[in-house]
């Protein structure tokens, strides 16, 4: 984000960076323009010397400290005469500690990423591999992650949306026997319907944990369909939107419990391979179909 500023005043330098210029700084820069600098103060002199007080001011955004910055958010440099001040990396990790507190994933994000996923096995290795090719590709793939209790799918996918808000994506956490829950019961509720699905239909990234995962021997009710459908279709046509998806369900469970949602999570991870299958072969055994 780039702003640029032909102006010789501090206090139109303050109001079109949102920043609060201190009287010392003012006085100097009308000291300057009443002449008293004169001789040494040419226009591209006048610029270099508001570039170098804005970048000598401290700023007080929080979240990171930023010695490039001194937490002011944006550089200024002069460019070809001009003032001009652009946007610091730190503004994008800033944005992401917001994403992440929005997200609902903050508290999973402390306790899983790729450090501290175990790889013992192969198969732990190869999810390990995939889901690390994953965060780091831009297209707009889909990402499915099935197995059952204690294959540590919850711990990779976690792991992967914490890669990818670093990346800068807006990533919206649902958990579904709650989240699913929430919304289904508004279902006759057109408005509080629309505006609790809403934010899972537009996020960048959705991550859906656990779907549908119901309470104890209780079976998918049409509801449950009919939720995941409209949310899996909506993004199936949205083919920047990465959608993550951890279950129980094998991808054949998932066709069961309907066709036309499995099938297009299915084509949406498919293609390089982003669906992975944990499957339980003993006590402790898992393998990968
Ligand atoms: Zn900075």
């Amino acid at each position: 984000m780039e702003t640029m500023i032909i102006s010789e005043t501090m206090e139109n330098v303050g109001e079109m960076t949102g920043l609060i210029i201190p009287d010392w700084l003012r006085e100097k820069l009308e000291q300057i323009n009443s002449g008293n600098c004169r001789g040494s103060s040419g226009l591209g002199d006048r610029v270099d010397i508001l570039v170098k007080n804005y970048n000598d001011m401290t700023g007080d955004l929080v979240g990171v400290d930023c010695q490039k910055c001194k937490n002011r958010g944006r550089i200024a440099e002069n460019r070809g005469g001009y003032f001009m001040t652009t946007e610091c990396e730190c503004q994008i990790t800033r944005r992401n500690i917001d994403y992440i507190r929005e997200s609902g994933l903050a508290d999973l994000l402390d306790l899983y990423n790729f450090d501290n996923y175990e790889t013992e096995y192969d198969w732990q290795k190869y999810v390990k591999d995939k889901s690390l090719d994953y965060a780091s590709d831009v297209t707009g793939d889909w990402l499915c992650v099935l197995g059952c209790v204690g294959s540590g799918k919850t711990h990779i996918c976690t792991a992967v949306c914490g890669e990818l808000m670093k990346k800068g994506h807006s990533l919206k956490y649902m958990l579904w026997r709650d989240d699913g829950v929430k919304i289904k019961a508004a279902v006759n509720e057109e408005e509080e319907y629309t505006r609790l699905i809403r934010p899972f239909k537009d996020a960048d990234v959705l991550y859906i944990d656990d779907l549908f995962k119901t309470k104890k021997d209780a079976s998918v009710s049409a509801g449950d369909i009919n939720l995941a459908f409209e949310l899996i279709n909506y993004r199936y046509y949205q083919p920047n939107k990465k959608t993550i998806i951890s279950s129980e369900k094998s991808i054949d469970e998932l066709l069961d419990i309907d066709s036309a949602a499995g099938s297009r999570i299915y084509e949406r991870c498919k293609k390089r391979g982003y669906c992975l299958e944990i499957t339980q072969t003993g006590e402790y055994n898992f393998r990968l179909k």
